[in-house]
């Protein structure tokens, strides 16, 4: 498998010059743009990684299933499924998923910024710290690694230049989807894109989810199967932003990109993966990301379909 990896991983590698680093949260252009790493974890507990697979960097958007899977464990799929609807938007991850008509649950989605800034509001606590410390919580559990700790800086960065997800905030609460403080809500979403993660932690949550629920390599049950269930089936179609169809045809696989250059995949039943690279295409997936998944999906005939 070591070997597998190394080779995709070089003939990928030309994919980065072909991304540009996100700079909209100007915290986010200091990446390095030709970085690429990947972990496999297998559902038997194997551990196999090429490249920069250790180097650290924001979860972004990848933290949008793990917000899921905290208000489905909190308070069951019905009434998630209430607040928030699961079509795809077909839009970028933060558009205004509303027009003149009053904003409908089924207008939004949990793997875009809206459905997630309701989700926050959606998982327990006392307050929005504690709801982040219990998400912050579930995300070490998932990764196996007590140590995952929010980037300072990249949380300052995206709470300064947050104005597009304050008015997607805003809109919510004049829609009665959000009642609390929408600072205090966007405080938690803004954390928690701002966790810091490596290759390894994505392709144990993602192993996670490929396995239903349990931990790979031992028996313990972190979720119910039918979360694990809805969960993938909302990554397979919105998981890539609006390029989500096109994935699931070159890749065919339940999967999540952050702006910050991650990609986590689940091959159900079989392993999860977790790549970085964070030169982006114009709908904010890595680009050598892609590539390498595609070719390893081709050679371990991975695609579900
Ligand atoms: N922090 C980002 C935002 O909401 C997350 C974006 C992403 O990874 O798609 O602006």
């Amino acid at each position: 498998m070591e070997q597998l990896l190394e080779e995709l991983l070089a003939a990928s590698r030309p994919y980065t010059k072909e991304g540009r680093l996100a700079d909209y949260i100007p915290e986010l252009s200091k990446a390095d743009p030709n970085a690429l790493g990947i972990y496999v974890v297998s559902s038997d507990g194997k551990h196999s990684w090429a490249g920069s697979y250790n180097q650290p960097f924001t979860i972004q958007s990848i933290v949008k299933p793990i917000l899921l899977l905290l208000a489905l464990m909190d308070n069951g799929i019905d009434a998630v499924r209430a607040r928030v609807g699961v079509e795809a938007t077909g839009k970028p991850f933060d558009a205004i998923n509303t027009s003149e008509q009053a904003l409908d649950s089924e207008h939004l989605n949990p793997m875009v910024n809206m459905g997630a800034i309701v989700m926050c509001t959606l998982i327990r606590g006392e307050t929005y710290q504690e709801r982040f410390a219990r998400l912050l919580d579930l995300t070490r559990k998932l990764a196996d690694n007590p140590d995952i700790t929010v980037d300072e800086a990249v949380y300052r960065s995206e709470k300064s230049h947050g104005s597009k997800n304050r008015a997607l905030a805003y809109l919510l609460k004049t829609y009665g989807f959000l009642q609390d403080d929408v600072e205090e809500v966007l405080d938690c979403y803004f954390r928690a894109c701002s966790i810091r993660v490596d290759c390894r932690d994505l392709a144990h949550i993602a192993a996670v989810l490929a396995n239903r629920g349990r931990a790979p390599g031992s028996d313990e049950r972190i979720f119910p199967a039918r979360f694990a269930q809805y969960v993938n089936a909302i990554l397979l179609t919105c998981g890539m932003y609006d390029g989500s169809g096109e994935f699931a045809i070159r890749v065919g696989l339940p999967a999540k990109s952050g702006v910050g250059g991650g990609i986590m995949a689940a091959v159900p039943t079989r392993m999860g993966i977790g790549i970085f690279s964070p030169a982006l295409d114009r709908k904010g997936n890595s680009v050598a990301g892609i590539h390498l998944l595609e070719q390893l999906s081709q050679r371990l005939f991975l695609s579900i379909f």
